[in-house]
């Protein structure tokens, strides 16, 4: 395990920083990945679970990646996956969906990705949803950043980005067949990237 990991998880899972959030922290935690995925906060079904994307929206990110001959358990295996926030902000009721995370808790969650970031020295991050974009590369208007490769820096290291839609179905952004080839654009290059050919080529 990277030195330090388990210490790191031993400080995040023990958080309880935020007043207004529920239920215990979540992180999909993969020591020495070199790939990372970046998603808004986990929903009650993952803090339920304990993991990320464990409900419908996973069920189609995962199915986004079958393309490459990745399944759900190699990709949880292998790839990082945390989010701005760990803890569920709980519904928003004017939308009905799950309430964005504010600044006080983002800033505040912000020490835990930074650490992973140290630690883990991702060389590709890819960004679900946009503030996840946002945190990341400072931009979150999806047309413009979708099926680009971005090269950001945090917490003193260098990576490349690569910035999905959220796959949740209450997003329409993918109705439109315009958007759905930026999408397929986004993964081809996360496809493409080393970390992503280096972390798949090991499992057989
Ligand atoms: S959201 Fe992040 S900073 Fe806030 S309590 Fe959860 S783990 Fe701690």
């Amino acid at each position: 395990m990277v030195a330090g990991f388990a210490e790191h998880l031993k400080t995040l899972y023990a958080c309880r920083l935020c007043p207004n959030v529920f239920g215990a922290p979540v992180t999909g935690a993969v020591a020495g990945a070199k790939l990372m995925l970046v998603g808004q906060a986990p929903g009650p079904h993952e803090v339920e679970d304990r993991r990320p994307f464990a409900y419908t929206a996973g069920k189609r990110l995962f199915g986004w990646f079958e393309r490459f001959g990745v399944d759900e358990s190699q990709f949880r295996s292998r790839v990082h996956m945390c989010a701005v926030i760990r803890c569920f902000p709980g519904r928003d009721p004017k939308s009905g969906g799950d309430r964005v995370p504010n600044a006080e808790e983002i800033a505040n969650c912000a020490a835990h990705l930074d650490r992973e970031i140290q630690l883990l020295v991702p060389k590709l991050v890819v960004a679900v949803g946009t503030l996840a974009a946002q945190v990341l590369i400072g931009e979150s208007e999806l047309r413009r950043i979708v099926g680009k490769k971005h090269r950001a820096e945090r917490a003193g290291h260098k990576f490349d980005v690569v910035v999905l839609p959220h796959p949740s179905g209450r997003s329409t952004w993918l109705n439109k067949e315009e958007n759905r080839a930026l999408l397929d654009r986004s993964l081809e290059l996360i496809a493409a990237h080393a970390a992503w050919r280096a972390t798949f080529r090991r499992r057989k």
